[in-house]
């Protein structure tokens, strides 16, 4: 449906961290050689760091590199961190690791929000050159006959629930490259798409995720202290429920609090963001939240799958970058540092290709990354996460092991599992009963997502497409009790049924979307596909 093509040497789609970067560092070069590379960043949210959502404890490495003296050019409000602490909750109390375990010390770390750190990001991009589209999403892949990738197709505006013209109808636009780079971040719908196409996963495990829930709180400024950064585990989560919460204190009495679930839980009555809720009623953190609001809310799925889940990292006309390929180190909670690193390598690449006029696959991304710190990291923390999936304390002592007997060179990988497969039938696991929320410290998924500052055009083709619209009632249903209704943060999806309590049906309310990605993911049968809605649409976080 493109009736107009842009021409550009590189077109990156997503500008977050990896996305950026990439763009810089291309544009960095090009400067240096005076190519005048034409460069473009595709972003669906309505404005960069719009969809971004992070903890954020910064790791600088990547940024020194980038722009070694970063802190004299005006970077966003960052706090340096001064003090760690790691417990682990019981129901009323909470029992500390001194010190913390290597990996989650964050001497020397920032904390900042991810989502303004891109903004300044994006001005420096543009400041070099770079073309930024916000509000425009990728949404097709387009090929050359040779079967390479030419670039992709933005997303249409202006088309009614049944796919048909209104009239603010607007065309995508074709956008050609030599080099198309995927930004996307965890769960990209083109990298994706990608990967299938052309069999990137295969010989790999697959990727695992986890769903992240977050809120910023405006705390009372006695209880604040800034720099501080607490994680713990246990507490509301099983034992055999992989997951912990983060807590940071950065600037103006505000800290960022969330709860990470791994999505290879099995039960199908667990609800992340319930559980988030109950964490924040643990005495030890309800006593700083009490006195205090929350001011935003987001909800943002990541890669906990690490080095063995890597896809081929290259195809022919491009490559994949930060989330969307899946560097994040679970074990010290931090893809950001990477995703840059990986847009760097990504941009020395193509760079070298382009003056060198070599057209071919880009292979030696792949070697370059894998042998550089990323590679380092992650091979180190490999079998830190698969080691929880006997429980959570069979993972802490054996990731006591590998970190101070093995030091993370033991001669085995463990391996991943889908998510999506761990789901367990309903009718073999236990109801979970939720409290009501009590409004001051925990709410309902309705009030937290006008938080969110979620709008979506609402006379638009649905973008939570069902394969096959029979498996939410035939299959969810008796199967797994509709899984969607819960592990979805946003109350997208609901049962709803007619005067008499029968013919049920799935009601999907696409308008309160976040953008988390999970019912892709978690979905048992794989029926739910996430696609890129009008572009703008979805979150609209400022300070995530
Ligand atoms: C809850 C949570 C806590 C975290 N805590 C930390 C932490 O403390 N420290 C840390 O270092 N890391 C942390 N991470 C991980 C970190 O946020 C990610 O590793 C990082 O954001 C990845 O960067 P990225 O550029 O690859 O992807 P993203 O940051 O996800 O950016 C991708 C961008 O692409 C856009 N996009 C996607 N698809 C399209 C499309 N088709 N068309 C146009 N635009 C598109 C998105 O809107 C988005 O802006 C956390 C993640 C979560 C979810
Ligand atoms: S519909 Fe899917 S992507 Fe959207 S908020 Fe719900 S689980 Fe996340």
């Amino acid at each position: 449906m493109a009736e107009e093509t842009l021409e550009y040497d590189i077109v990156i789609v997503g500008a977050g961290p990896a996305g950026l970067c990439a763009a810089i560092r291309l544009a960095q070069l090009s400067n240096i050689q005076n190519l005048k590379l034409k460069i473009c960043v595709l972003e669906k949210g309505n404005e960069v760091g719009a969809h971004i959502l992070s903890g954020a404890v910064f790791e600088p490495r990547a940024l020194n590199e980038l722009f070694p003296d970063w802190q004299t050019q005006n970077a966003p409000q960052y706090t340096p961190v001064t003090h760690d602490e790691f417990l682990f909750l019981t129901l009323r109390r909470g029992f500390n690791f001194p010190p913390p375990p290597p990996l989650m010390r964050n001497q020397g770390n920032f904390i900042i929000s991810l989502s303004q750190f891109c903004r300044w990001l994006a001005e420096k991009a543009e400041n070099l050159g770079v073309e930024i589209f916000p509000g425009f999403a990728a949404k097709e892949i387009l090929y050359h006959e040779n079967g390479s990738v030419k670039g992709i197709v933005t997303g249409a505006f202006g088309l009614n629930k049944q796919g048909l013209k209104k009239p603010s109808f607007q065309p995508g636009i074709a956008i050609h490259a030599g080099f198309t780079l995927l930004a996307e971040g965890c769960r990209g719908s083109l990298s994706k798409q990608i990967c299938e196409r052309f069999k990137l996963r295969e010989g790999k495990d697959p990727q695992t995720y986890g769903m992240g829930i977050k809120e910023i709180w405006e705390v009372l400024p006695e209880k604040h202290k800034p720099g501080a950064v607490l994680h713990t585990i246990g507490w509301p989560l099983d034992h055999y429920t992989y997951g912990g919460s983060f807590v940071y204190h950065f600037n103006q009495n505000l800290i960022s609090i969330g709860l990470i679930v791994g999505l290879d839980y099995e039960n199908p009555y667990l609800d992340p963001y319930e559980e988030f809720q109950r964490f924040k009623q643990h005495p030890k953190i309800r006593s700083l939240l009490e006195g205090g609001r929350c001011i935003s809310y987001g909800a943002r799925a990541l890669n906990e799958g690490g080095w063995q889940s890597i896809p081929k990292l290259s195809f022919p006309g491009g490559l994949l970058i930060g989330c969307s390929a899946g560097f994040l180190n679970v074990a010290k909670l931090k893809g950001s540092h990477t995703a840059m690193k990986s847009g760097m390598i990504a941009a020395e690449t193509v760079f070298n290709a382009l003056i060198t006029k070599d057209t071919r696959e880009l292979t030696q991304y792949e070697t370059l990354l894998r042998q550089s710190w990323i590679g380092e990291e992650l091979h180190r923390a490999r079998n830190i996460r698969p080691a929880f999936k006997a429980g959570l304390y069979t993972g802490l002592a054996y990731a006591a092991l590998d970190t101070y007997l093995f030091r993370g060179k033991a001669p085995w990988t463990f391996r991943n599992k889908a998510d999506h497969t761990c789901l367990k039938k309903a009718a073999l696991c236990r109801r979970i009963q939720y409290p009501k929320p009590d409004g001051k410290i925990s709410f309902d998924k309705l009030t937290s997502v006008q938080l969110s500052n979620t709008n979506h055009e609402e006379d638009q083709p649905i973008h939570l497409v069902l394969k096959d619209p029979d498996v939410p009632i035939k299959i969810n249903l008796p199967l797994y009790d509709a899984p969607e209704q819960r592990y979805c943060p946003a109350g997208v999806y609901e049962i709803v049924r007619d005067a008499t309590g029968e013919n049920p049906r799935l009601q999907i309310n696409a308008q309160n979307c976040v953008h988390c990605k999970t019912c892709d993911i978690k979905d048992p049968t794989q029926n739910i596909e996430w696609v890129p809605p009008e572009g703008g649409g979805g979150p609209n976080y400022s300070l995530m």
